[in-house]
């Protein structure tokens, strides 16, 4: 069989960060204005820390200014409505990401739900959700986004394909479903009841892991010449595909690290910039 091909992320961030460049160029040039993304942190959660860093980094890159809000682990729904009620008001604000997760005590759903519709860059809102299923303008969930934004870039085809998602969270597994059926893909969604898990991925042309489970999908589950998509992300830098039995019997595969991850801040970012656009133009 031939070598599978690499959907690399990294490669995929930098010619959208490129283009972004410029487009933010054009912005301050005609506006006079730095458009400003505000990412909300509540609590002190390592790996949160690690990803709003990372994207307060990716903002600069692009030529943008990043706004951080640090919100202690006590804050409560209330106060986080508020805090994202006065951004909601702030014009000099673009975008917002409220960092999941938020601490349990907290509705995230509802505080997601607050955050206006043209400042929604992470796609989180169930408007912009319901919005970008129904075709309509909206932005779109920022994991989903990086997964199509990357298999359009290597030429994958999906129309007639079928696709296998695990998963079915409000951020990732549905989102992601309704995009590659808007793409002409037949999708499947798994979840944890389903039943005869392996003998369905044994039919996909394309499988799309959004489980939390490391190594958790196996290459006997798999069909020769699929194209594996890993949206994992766990300890030890491990995806949710057993990617070192498994890739070789793909025709293409995302890694981890390097596949989903990095595309996703740069599809924060492309939205930011398409809001500013919106705004300032
Ligand atoms: P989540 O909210 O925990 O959802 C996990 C999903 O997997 C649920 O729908 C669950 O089903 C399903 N599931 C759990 N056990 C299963 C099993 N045994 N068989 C089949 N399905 C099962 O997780 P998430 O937020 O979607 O994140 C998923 C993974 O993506 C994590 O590794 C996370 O770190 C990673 N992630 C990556 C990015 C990125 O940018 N790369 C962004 C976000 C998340 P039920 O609904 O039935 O419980």
């Amino acid at each position: 069989m031939a070598q599978p091909l690499i959907l690399d992320g990294r490669v995929v961030a930098k010619s959208i960060e490129a283009d972004l460049q410029k487009r933010v160029e054009i912005i301050k040039e005609k506006s006079g204005i730095t458009p400003v993304l505000a990412t909300i942190i509540v609590g002190n959660n390592p790996a949160s820390e690690t990803y709003v860093r990372m994207k307060g980094n990716a903002c600069k890159r692009v030529g943008m200014e990043p706004k951080k809000i640090e919100l202690p682990e006590s804050t409560t729904t209330e106060e986080l409505l508020s805090v994202i009620d006065e951004l909601n008001r702030d014009d000099s604000v673009c975008g917002i990401l409220l960092q999941h997760p938020v601490p349990k005590h907290i509705d995230e759903q509802k505080c997601f739900n607050a955050i206006s519709l043209d400042k929604d860059t992470d796609g989180v809102n169930t408007a912009s959700f319901g919005a970008v299923t129904m075709g309509n303008v909206g932005f779109k969930c920022a994991t989903p986004y990086s997964i199509m934004t990357i298999l359009n870039y290597y030429g994958i085809e999906l129309k007639g394909k079928h696709a296998v998602v695990i998963g079915r969270s409000p951020i990732l597994g549905k989102p992601v479903s309704m995009l590659l059926l808007n793409a002409d893909a037949t999708v499947t969604i798994c979840h944890s009841r389903t039943v005869n898990l392996p003998e369905i991925v044994k039919t996909a042309d394309v499988v799309v892991a959004c489980v939390g489970k490391a190594n958790f999908v196996k290459r006997e589950w798999l069909k020769e010449g699929v194209v594996l998509v890993d949206a994992g992300y766990n300890e030890g830098n491990v995806g949710d595909i057993d990617l070192q039995n498994a890739a070789e019997i793909s025709s293409a595969y995302t890694p981890v690290p390097g596949g989903v991850g990095p595309c996703t801040i740069a599809m924060l970012m492309s939205q930011t910039v398409e809001s500013a656009e919106r705004k300032y133009l």
